[in-house]
């Protein structure tokens, strides 16, 4: 982080938005990040703008039954998720009218895309392994329904000379009722809505190349609720907090099929789930805390695994900086994706009234917070009382791996 990629200038936040490739300012952090969300509070990569336009633009556009409404090619898997949500938030209002033509929807996915970290559409397709094949397919299912809010179940598999096809259909979807198991149905004490919907959903395993097509076809509903998150899978999240949640999803997905759980829905589980449990066992407690001072947050600091405090700004009653697990364990958390921060300040939100600092960056579309650093320059007269600190540090953080193209900040430290 060399001082001349800070952007000192700055005066607010600032995110590039990938569809209008702008640089999209706000004044605060939360407006930004407003600017950035799904109307269920999931990250996108497209500002508000440019999907605002998006569906102005396709509202007036006759739908022809020869196209897809939605037809797209993606190269990585977060680009996948970011362009059906963002389609699906415009385009379905989860209001069933039977009159209605059916959402058509193609996305391909290139050669070589990662579905999970171990699972790319390449090995999926060379090695034939039928297992791999399958896991794929239900952690796409599983991605549909965080995208579109309907859960599809699994119909057949076959299999032909170049490619190998899932196929699902909505759950639904008044053909699922019928098949419904009496047996089963006491069970459930809220009785489930069915829906003429003909919902289907197709993963297509391309063998020659390893790209993926996905096919779905809905009439929009009510959406699907999701897997009732049990104590034992909440209970697992939280021993493993010091994972990313991309990883936790990964193998709460692989012990679902291990059976090592009791019989649940587990693996219906989704990504987002999985993201606000484990948020929620990740939040710190100091920063709720008001009794709590620089010496008891030290103190929790050095018991908590994972956070760790940063040499030189250990001044008691001045300054205490400190990295959260979500930096200090490089092999969970790549810094190479780290590439874009934002530098996020607090001021006179305690009694204490010391500053508070944090560096966060996004990941895996979601923000991390990396490192804190508690100011409180008001006993001390020197010049550039704030600003050496605050130099001191980003260059403890750089010295540490940290290495960002990118520094977006809403204050001018140089001036500090
Ligand atoms: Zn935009
Ligand atoms: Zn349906």
């Amino acid at each position: 982080m060399n001082n001349a990629n800070i952007r000192l200038n700055l005066s607010n936040y600032s995110q590039k938005c990938t569809s209008c490739r702008t640089l999209v300012r706000r004044d605060t952090l939360q407006e930004l990040q407003q600017m950035f969300v799904s109307h269920d509070g999931r990250p996108l990569k497209s500002c508000k703008t440019c999907r605002d336009n998006r569906a102005l633009k396709s509202g007036g556009r006759p739908i022809t039954r020869t196209s897809y409404d939605l037809d797209g090619h993606y190269d990585t898997h977060d680009e996948f998720i970011e362009g059906v949500s963002s389609f699906l938030e415009q385009h379905d209002d989860h209001k069933f009218d039977l009159a209605a033509q059916s959402m058509r929807i193609r996305a391909v996915l290139s050669t070589n895309t990662f579905v999970e970290t171990d699972v790319s559409m390449t090995d999926c397709a060379q090695t034939g392994d039928r297992a791999l094949q399958t896991r794929a397919a239900m952690l796409l299912r599983n991605d549909i329904f965080d995208c579109t809010g309907y859960y599809f179940q699994s119909r057949r598999c076959t299999e032909k000379n170049d490619e190998i096809k899932f196929s699902f259909t909505c759950s639904r979807s008044t053909e699922r009722e019928t098949e419904r198991d009496p047996l089963k149905i006491q069970r459930y004490t809220i009785a489930k809505e069915f829906f003429d919907c003909r919902g289907l959903l197709h993963i297509i395993i391309s063998k020659d190349n390893g790209s993926a097509v996905i096919v779905y076809e809905h009439r929009g509903h009510t959406e699907t609720p999701k897997f009732h998150v049990t104590d034992e899978v909440r209970s697992y999240i939280d021993t493993h907090k010091l994972l990313s949640p991309r990883q936790i999803y990964q193998n709460l997905i692989r012990m679902a099929y291990d059976s090592q759980f009791e019989e649940t829905d587990l693996h219906t589980i989704t990504r987002q789930q999985v993201y606000n449990v484990w948020l929620s066992f990740t939040r710190m407690q100091w920063e709720r805390d008001p009794t709590n001072d620089f010496l008891s947050a030290q103190l929790l600091i050095g018991e908590r695994d994972g956070y760790q405090l940063v040499d030189g700004l250990q001044e008691q009653g001045v300054s205490l900086a400190f990295v959260t697990p979500c930096f200090s364990d490089a092999v969970n958390y790549d810094r190479a994706k780290m590439s874009e921060i934002f530098v996020d300040s607090t001021f006179n939100t305690n009694k204490h009234g010391y500053e508070l600092y944090c560096v966060l960056t996004e990941y895996d579309l979601v923000s991390l917070p990396l490192s804190y650093l508690l100011l409180d320059t008001r006993g001390i007269r020197e010049e550039g009382k704030r600003g050496s600190r605050l130099t001191a540090w980003f260059t403890a953080l750089r010295d540490a791996g940290l290495n960002p193209k990118v520094v977006h900040t809403d204050k001018d430290f140089a001036g500090a």
